[in-house]
């Protein structure tokens, strides 16, 4: 009987067991059940009063973006992209003057931002359906969000993320992103920064371009444009789990140019809409890992990772933090070229 194998992530000191005996077909994860829709959404046009005043609104006037916020009581309509306050946040704003976290505490007051990018006036114009001009205009809101808050003295790390179906924790199926700021950098965060510094030590070289370099010519690579590379990791922790990364040397999103944001765009469009495609809209989560920080600069590179729900975590994931994924990268990788080709040509 052939073994399985463990594989070792390329930044955490992480396992995965790519398990082939217990091998999966992508399309065993079809999705076959459809959400039922809740009854008034709170995100859609003509409800702005059921939310908190927006911190920010993009306005089409002219044929150029105007951005705005809202005042207490008063609420802009026709807005293209709005971003409000969570209202029930994880992090909330101080109401004086913070109390940084010290390295030898184990408690703190929950300081931050916990806001909902909301990415469209149309319900549905998820990233994998939507029009690439309007994920443009998100991106740029994420970019917008991520200048003003990381500027705050007891904002430490800005983390971006989408669940998208209700498995994967949305509670809401209008298309949104939210954004949570913490005043510590976040675990995974810190051990990604860690193992990109010593190799930058040892080797005078950024790890993710040299992971780059060398997933864009392997059989788990999937995608690429003039900006960006997608592949699915050595050591995938879910199935069809896939990274996006800039082919420029990056270590946060704010160094992206105009042309880059459109870039990605379409590979968000894409890579999302040949995931869609392949499964039925399955559940997802993603995650941006990028870092503020000025040790970072050099060593650092920033990157889009995608997780597909498909897997449940039990006892051993979840006593271990090992995981099983009965997928492997290279055929998942394999679906998804394909998948994410096609996508494409239907853009065109
Ligand atoms: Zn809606
Ligand atoms: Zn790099
Ligand atoms: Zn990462």
């Amino acid at each position: 009987m052939a073994s399985n194998e463990v594989r070792k992530d390329y930044l955490l000191n992480r396992w995965v067991v790519i398990a082939k005996e217990r091998k999966k077909r992508p399309t065993d994860f079809v999705k076959k059940s459809v959400e039922k829709e809740e009854g008034v959404c709170p995100l859609c046009p003509g409800n702005e009063h059921m939310t908190p005043p927006a911190v920010l609104v993009y306005l089409s006037s002219n044929g150029e973006i105007r951005k705005e916020s809202d005042q207490n009581g008063f609420r802009h309509k026709d807005w293209l992209v709005r971003v409000i306050p969570n209202l029930y946040p994880a992090f909330t704003p101080p109401d004086e003057k913070p109390v940084m976290v010290k390295e030898s505490s184990v408690l703190a007051r929950a300081v931050g931002h916990h806001e909902v990018i909301i990415e469209s006036p149309f319900h549905n114009e998820h990233p994998g359906a939507a029009r690439v001009s309007q994920l443009v205009h998100v991106i740029n809101a994420y970019l917008d969000r991520l200048t003003d808050l990381s500027g705050k003295s007891y904002v430490k790390h800005v983390t971006i993320f989408r669940n998208h179906g209700r498995e994967a924790g949305a509670s809401l199926s209008h298309a949104h992103t939210q954004l949570i700021t913490t005043p510590f950098i976040p675990r995974i965060l810190e051990d990604e920064l860690e193992a990109s510094k010593s190799f930058w030590t040892k080797n005078h070289a950024c790890l993710l371009c040299n992971v780059l370099a060398k997933e864009r010519e392997s059989p788990r690579f999937i995608w690429e444009n003039n900006s960006f590379v997608v592949f699915a990791p050595w050591a995938s922790v879910n199935p069809l789990e896939f990274w996006v990364l800039p082919k420029r040397h990056q270590s946060n999103m704010l160094a992206m140019s105009g042309g880059e944001a459109e870039d990605l765009a379409e590979t968000m469009r894409v890579c999302l809409g040949g995931l869609r495609s392949l499964l039925n809209d399955p559940p997802y989560n993603f995650g941006f890992h990028t870092l503020l920080k000025k040790d970072a600069r050099e060593c650092y590179h920033w990157h889009l990772e995608v997780y597909p729900r498909l897997a449940v975590w039990a006892g051993f994931e979840k006593s271990t933090g090992m995981f099983i994924n009965t997928i492997s990268p290279e055929d998942a990788a394999a679906e998804l070229r394909e998948a994410v080709k096609a996508e494409k040509k239907g853009l065109q």
